[in-house]
C-alpha cells in the first residue's frame, strides 16, 4: 500500500479527491479505476479502515427495505465473488446463506411481500417452515417461528480484507493513497470546488468525493455542505467456542429479537440492532479516534443477549469472549446519502450506510464512480440521493434524537403508512392547533407535521398498523367520498413554493421545463423537468404570476432537488434568480363539486367556469384576508388551491371552515390525497415517476411541448426513444378481489408472466377495491391491444389477485369533472 513517505509527496493537483480510505472510499477508487479514471488521489486521515470499517460484522445480505438497496447489495455480492481472483487478496467471502426469520403472521406477510419484489431484482429465496430451519441450524430453538425464507446466495466477508483488495485493485490501475493524511479545509471558487488542504499540502482538483464516515459530517461542513449524520453505539458479542457451529451455517436473522447470529471462528457472533440506540459523540467525532472502541454498556445489552440466548440455547451455558461495541453513522430515515452536493458542484458524498455498508459498499463504488465520471448515477438512487436531505437536518439535537429510533428500524417491522416516532414537530404549521382540534392524526415529511387523516369525536387519532385494513380505513373512505361528491379541504401547507424572477425567467424556465412556459400572466403550467436522458427529475406545476416572475410549487421532500436543479440548468448568463419563498405561505387545497358553491360565498369575483377556468390562477379576496387561487387538482375533481400568506392563514382557514359547514365540507388528510389521485391514475414523482422513467413511459408526453423554440432538455433523447416501439408503459390496476390491499412493489403478472412491479397503491373507494400504478415492460412492445386484452394478476405475498388494466383512468377518464 502507498503510503503518506518522506520519498513520495503529495501530487499538486488530481482529477479527483476522495476523502477516506474506509469501505465507501477504496470502491469508489476502485470503480473509477475501472472506468480509467487512474488520476485519482485517495487521502485518509490514519489508516486504510481504521474508522468503521475495520470492526464491522461482514453480513453480505441482500432482502433491504427498498430496491436500490437491495440492488447495491446485489452488486457488491457479484463484485465480492470475483475480487480475491482478481486481485490475489483474499476476501474471506464464505456464501454459507442466510435465514430470516419471522415470528408473527404479520411479519410472514411482510416478508412474503418483500421476496416476492427481490425475486424481481433477481435475489435468489424461498420460504421455508420450521423443521427445515431447525435441519439447517441444529442449535436453533424454532418453537416460535411461523415462517422463515432461505437466501442461498447470501454470505459474510472479511470487511478489512475485502476494503484491502479494492485498495489494491485500485492502485494497480494507478489511483495514489495517502494514508496519516487528514483533510483540513476544502476550497472553492464560484460554486465550484477548487482543492483540497491537508496535513501533506494543497491539491488543486475539480471533483471531491467526501467518503468520511461518521466524520463525514465534519468533512461536508469544511465545504459548507450539509451531511446530516450522526454517530450510534453498535454493538455485537462473540462467545467462545461452541460444539457444532461450522462456517458454512446460515445466518440466521430474527426481527423479533432484533438480533442476527452466525459463526465466527467455531464461536458465535451475536450482532444487536436495539428498538431505542444511543448516540455517540453529538458535538462531533474526534479526529484521532483510530482502531477505536467504545468501552461496552454491560447492562445495557444484557436484556437483548437473554433474548439471543432464547433463539440459541446454547449461548447460556457458554462463556463470552468479547462484547464490543463500535460507532456506526445513521441518517434521519435509514437511506444512505449519496451523490453530489446541492449547494457546491464537484463536492460528492458517499456516507451514512446505516450499519449497512460492508454490504452495499460494491454497488455504492459502482454507482459513485459513474455519477462521477458521467454526470449521472446507472440507476434511480432518488432514495439514497444527498438532495432529498434539507439543511435543517443538520442539527446536532435532531440527528441524535432520530437515530435513536433509526438504528433498529430495519428489523422492525415495516408496516405500510409506519410513522416515525422520534424528532417530530420539527416544522408546523400556523394552522397546526386547529387541524388537531379538527382531530389530525399527523404523520411526518420533510420535518413537517401533516394531517394524514382525521379522526371522528371519540376516536383516538392514532394509528393501529396492520397489512389489511388498518383502524383509519373508514376514516379515510368518508373524506374520498367528501371530495367525490361535497367538498373536502386538504391543509397542505408543507409545499415547497419556489418563485423564479427576473428579465431572463421565462426563457430560462422554457429550457427546463418540458412545457411551454410562454403563457399569459395568470396561466397555470403542469410540466415535468428532464435529465438528458429523458428521465424525470421533478414533477410540478408552474404559475406564470407577472411577465417576469412565476411561481413553481412542488412536494416539500423535493425542495432541495428542485432548487438545486433550477440553478444547477439556468445558464451563467441568464438574468434570473431563484427564491425559496415556502415559509412565508400556507395553503389550503379545496377540492369537490361544492368548492365552487363554498369559494364563490366566500371569496372576491366570479368563479364560474369562464370566469376563472382550469388552469389559471388569481389573486382573490377571502374573508378578511387575501390568496392567490389556482384552479388544479390533483384528486381529479373541480376545485382550488389557494395559497394564502401566512399572516392571513387562521383567518381564511376560520372563515373556509365556517362557511363550508352548510356545504359538508370536510377535512380531508394526505391519505384520502393518495387514495384519489390513485384512483385517477395522477403519477407521484418518487413512486410511479423519477430519473428513469421517460415521459414516454409515463403516458406524460402531452406535458412535451415538441416544437417551442430552443427545445427543452432531454428533448432530444425522447425523440430518438418516441421513433422505437414502447416497451414500457405505465398502467392503472385495480384489484378484482375488494379485500386484497396494494401498497408498492408488488409484481405484475402478464399471462401468468411477471412485467412489472406496482409503484403505488391504495384502496380507491369510488372504484370499490385496491387500485395501483405500475409499469409493464414487454420487448416486443406494449400495446393499447395487450393492456386490453391481457389476463393481469398481481401477486400479493402468497396470493395471485386478478386485476383489471387499463392506460386511461378508470375514474373519470376524459377528465370531465375538473373542468365541470
Ligand atoms: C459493530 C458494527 C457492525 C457492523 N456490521 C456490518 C455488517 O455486518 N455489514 C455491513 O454492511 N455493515 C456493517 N457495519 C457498518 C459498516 O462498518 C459501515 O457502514 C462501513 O464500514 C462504513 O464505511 P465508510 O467507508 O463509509 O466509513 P469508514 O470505514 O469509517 O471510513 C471513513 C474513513 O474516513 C477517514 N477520514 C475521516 N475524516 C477524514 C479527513 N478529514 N481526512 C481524511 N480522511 C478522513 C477515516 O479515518 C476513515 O478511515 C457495522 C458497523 C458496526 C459499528
Amino acid at each position: 500500500m502507498n503510503s503518506a513517505s518522506s520519498d513520495r509527496s503529495l501530487p499538486k493537483q488530481a482529477r479527483v479527491v476522495i476523502i477516506g480510505g474506509g469501505m465507501a472510499g477504496c470502491s469508489i477508487a476502485y470503480h473509477l479505476a475501472k472506468l480509467g479514471w487512474t488520476d485519482v488521489l485517495l487521502l485518509e486521515r490514519a489508516q486504510l479502515t481504521s474508522g468503521t470499517t475495520w470492526h464491522a460484522a461482514g453480513l453480505l445480505t441482500t432482502l433491504r427495505d427498498t430496491e436500490t438497496q437491495t440492488r447495491l447489495a446485489a452488486y457488491s455480492q457479484q463484485l465480492f465473488r470475483r475480487l480475491e481472483e482478481e486481485t490475489g487478496q483474499a476476501t474471506g467471502l464464505i456464501e454459507c446463506g442466510s435465514i430470516q426469520l419471522a415470528l408473527t403472521a404479520a411479519k410472514a406477510e411482510e416478508m412474503r411481500r418483500g421476496y416476492r419484489a427481490a425475486q424481481s431484482w433477481g435475489i435468489e429465496c424461498r420460504e421455508i417452515d420450521a423443521a427445515e430451519v431447525q435441519r439447517m441450524w441444529p442449535l436453533a430453538y424454532v418453537g416460535d417461528v411461523q415462517a422463515a425464507f432461505h437466501f442461498p446466495n447470501d454470505g459474510r466477508i472479511n470487511p478489512t480484507d475485502v476494503t484491502r483488495a479494492l485498495a489494491k485493485g485500485a492502485r494497480r490501475a494507478g489511483v495514489a493513497f495517502f494514508e496519516n493524511c487528514p483533510v483540513t479545509a476544502i476550497e472553492q471558487h464560484g460554486g465550484r470546488v477548487t482543492a483540497v488542504i491537508s496535513a501533506l499540502g494543497r491539491v488543486a482538483t475539480g471533483i471531491v468525493v467526501n467518503c468520511a464516515g461518521m466524520w463525514a459530517r465534519q468533512v461536508g461542513q469544511l465545504a459548507g455542505v450539509d451531511v446530516p449524520l450522526q454517530a450510534a453505539e453498535h454493538y455485537y458479542l462473540i462467545s467462545e467456542a461452541v460444539a457444532g457451529v461450522h462456517p458454512r451455517l446460515p445466518i440466521l436473522r430474527d426481527p423479533g429479537r432484533s438480533a442476527y447470529i452466525r459463526e465466527e471462528a467455531g464461536k458465535l457472533m451475536v450482532g444487536i440492532f436495539e428498538d431505542v440506540a444511543r448516540p455517540w459523540r453529538v458535538g462531533g467525532i474526534p479526529p484521532d479516534f483510530t482502531f477505536g472502541e467504545i468501552p461496552p454498556d454491560w447492562d445495557r445489552m444484557q436484556p437483548h443477549l437473554e433474548r439471543a440466548c432464547e433463539r440459541v440455547p446454547v449461548l447460556a451455558q457458554t462463556g463470552v469472549k468479547l462484547l464490543f461495541c463500535g460507532p456506526e453513522s445513521f441518517t434521519a430515515d435509514h437511506n444512505y446519502l449519496m451523490g453530489e452536493a446541492p449547494n457546491l458542484r464537484g463536492f460528492f458524498v458517499a456516507a451514512g450506510f446505516n450499519s449497512l455498508g460492508i454490504l452495499s459498499g460494491g454497488g455504492v463504488g459502482f454507482v459513485m464512480a459513474q455519477w462521477i465520471a458521467q454526470g449521472n448515477a446507472p440507476m434511480d438512487v432518488w432514495s439514497v440521493n444527498v438532495r432529498r436531505a434539507h439543511a435543517w437536518q443538520n442539527n446536532p439535537r435532531y440527528l441524535a434524537d432520530r437515530v435513536v429510533e433509526t438504528l433498529g428500524i430495519g428489523y422492525q417491522e415495516h408496516w405500510p403508512f409506519r410513522q416515525w416516532t422520534s424528532a417530530r414537530a420539527v416544522k408546523r404549521s400556523i394552522l397546526h392547533e386547529r387541524l388537531a382540534a379538527a382531530g389530525a392524526c399527523f404523520g411526518e415529511s420533510a420535518g413537517w407535521e401533516r394531517p394524514n387523516w382525521y379522526a371522528r369525536a371519540g376516536q383516538k387519532p392514532e394509528y393501529q398498523y396492520g397489512w389489511g385494513r388498518q383502524n383509519w380505513f373508514e376514516n379515510n373512505a368518508e373524506e374520498h367520498r367528501a371530495v367525490r361528491e361535497t367538498v373536502g379541504l386538504f391543509e397542505q401547507t408543507s409545499f415547497a413554493k419556489i418563485l423564479i424572477q427576473g428579465r431572463d425567467a421565462e426563457l430560462a424556465l422554457n429550457r427546463i421545463a418540458t412545457a411551454d412556459c410562454r403563457v399569459p400572466v395568470g396561466k397555470v403550467v403542469y410540466t415535468q423537468f428532464l435529465n438528458e436522458r429523458g428521465g424525470i427529475e421533478a414533477d410540478l406545476s408552474v404559475t406564470r404570476l407577472a411577465a417576469d416572475r412565476f411561481l413553481v410549487v412542488t412536494a416539500a421532500f423535493t425542495a432541495t432537488h428542485v432548487i438545486a436543479w433550477l440553478r444547477e440548468h439556468i445558464e451563467a448568463e441568464r438574468h434570473c434568480i431563484v427564491t425559496d419563498v415556502s415559509d412565508g405561505w400556507c395553503m389550503l387545497n379545496i377540492q369537490g363539486p361544492r368548492s365552487r358553491e363554498l369559494l364563490s360565498a366566500l371569496a372576491s369575483g366570479d368563479w364560474s367556469n369562464a370566469g376563472f377556468p382550469f388552469g389559471t390562477a388569481r389573486e382573490v379576496q377571502i374573508g378578511y384576508g387575501q390568496a392567490l387561487a389556482l384552479r388544479i387538482t390533483y384528486v381529479g375533481e373541480l376545485g382550488w388551491e389557494l395559497y394564502v400568506p401566512v399572516p392571513f392563514a387562521i383567518g381564511v382557514y376560520d372563515a373556509v371552515v365556517e362557511a363550508g359547514a352548510s356545504l359538508g365540507l370536510r377535512h380531508c388528510g394526505y391519505h384520502a390525497l393518495n387514495s384519489l389521485r390513485i384512483e385517477k391514475a395522477y403519477r407521484d414523482w418518487s413512486h410511479d415517476i423519477g430519473p428513469d422513467d421517460t415521459p414516454l413511459d409515463a403516458g406524460l408526453s402531452f406535458t412535451c411541448a415538441w416544437e417551442k423554440p430552443g427545445g427543452f432538455i432531454g428533448r432530444e433523447a425522447l425523440l430518438a426513444l418516441r421513433s422505437q416501439p414502447r416497451r414500457r408503459r405505465l398502467v392503472q390496476f385495480l384489484l378484482r378481489d375488494p379485500d386484497a390491499m396494494l401498497y408498492h412493489n408488488e409484481p405484475i403478472l402478464l399471462n401468468g408472466a411477471r412485467v412489472g412491479l406496482i409503484t403505488s397503491g391504495m384502496f380507491a373507494h369510488t372504484l370499490g377495491g385496491a387500485a395501483g400504478l405500475g409499469y409493464v415492460s414487454e420487448e416486443r412492445g406494449v400495446s393499447d391491444e395487450l393492456i386490453a386484452s391481457g389476463r393481469f394478476e398481481i401477486l400479493i405475498g402468497d396470493r395471485t389477485v386478478p386485476a383489471r388494466a387499463t392506460l386511461k383512468p378508470f375514474y373519470d377518464p376524459t377528465a370531465v369533472r375538473p373542468r365541470s
